[in-house]
């Protein structure tokens, strides 16, 4: 395989290789290039990824999941509610308002900021 550079640029950046960062990808469970993403993400991430056609969801976890609250079943099962862009419970809520560096499982939702 010969690799072609472009030249387009005068200016050499180093390392631009495509080599996987070594820091963890902000986007998390968002990242919507997913598996091929640059930047490292866990193995919960990636296995959400494959379970969504290689890609984050945007809003992850921040909205109710309506499967699993209207017919109290969805495709990912209770067990792998992880792997389910919408929380099926509470806890599982992601507030995207008060989001902060590291996106914990903060018990409530977007939306609840909605309703003022
Ligand atoms: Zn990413
Ligand atoms: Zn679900
Ligand atoms: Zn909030």
């Amino acid at each position: 395989m010969q690799r072609v550079l472009q030249r387009s640029s005068r200016r050499r950046k180093p390392a631009k290789s495509r080599r996987k960062y070594s820091t963890y990808c902000q986007y998390e469970f968002c990242c919507i290039k997913g598996q091929k993403c640059d930047y490292t993400h866990t193995e919960e991430q990636k296995v959400f990824f494959k379970a969504n056609g290689g890609k984050g969801r945007r809003g992850y976890k921040s909205k109710p999941c309506q499967f699993f609250h209207n017919k109290g079943d969805c495709k990912h099962g209770r067990s792998k509610a992880m792997n389910c862009a919408y929380y099926h419970s509470e806890e599982e809520a992601r507030c995207y308002v008060c989001k902060n560096s590291d996106l914990e499982y903060i018990g409530h939702a977007s939306h609840d900021h909605e309703d003022q």
